[in-house]
């Protein structure tokens, strides 16, 4: 069923909630309707996708895992070398560990078999093969749902509320 961003008293990105939370939220005055779907729940009451909560609340940052999975996702499931998408992805380190690379958002990146065999021991310079994407830390967990659903083709209405998607 329909998903709905909600956004801080500040137009930040807050959280992701089912529609029925939503409707509560806009029903008790906590939140106000930035935009719907065009569908109705009850007659002048359309479904929100997005919602504003009017008044700020404070969350602390949630630190994302830094996991195989989650750099496969960021990294959209392709090859940061040569843009491959398939099966055989492993990750590189940019700055090989054997050469004191890190273990970081910033160092590791997905790479086919073949780009990872090709690149060895050597930084993507001396190998002279060109990252297509500088890898950084993803600002936050919910801008990594929210990138999922907008990249998966729903809840395009939600790209403009969140930055860098
Ligand atoms: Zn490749």
């Amino acid at each position: 069923m329909s998903k709905v961003l909600v956004l801080n008293a500040s137009y930040e990105p807050l959280n992701i909630t089912n529609w029925r939370r939503a409707v509560v939220l806009l029903i008790k005055g906590k939140a106000e309707q930035v935009e719907h779907n065009g569908k109705y729940v009850y007659p002048e009451f359309p479904i929100p996708t997005v919602i504003r909560l009017r008044h700020y609340i404070r969350v602390p940052y949630k630190e994302i895992p830094l996991t195989r999975r989650n750099i496969l996702y960021r990294d959209g499931n392709s090859c940061q070398y040569c843009g491959y998408t398939g099966d055989e992805l492993t990750l590189d380190h940019v700055m090989p560990r054997s050469r004191h690379g890190s273990d970081s958002w910033e160092n590791i990146v997905t790479a086919c078999v073949r780009c990872n065999i090709k690149k060895g021991n050597r930084t993507p310079k001396e190998a002279n093969m060109i990252l297509r994407h500088q890898p950084r830390k993803p600002y936050s967990s919910l801008h990594f749902e929210v990138a999922k659903y907008v990249n998966g083709g729903s809840h395009q209405e939600w790209q403009k509320y969140v930055i860098g998607i």
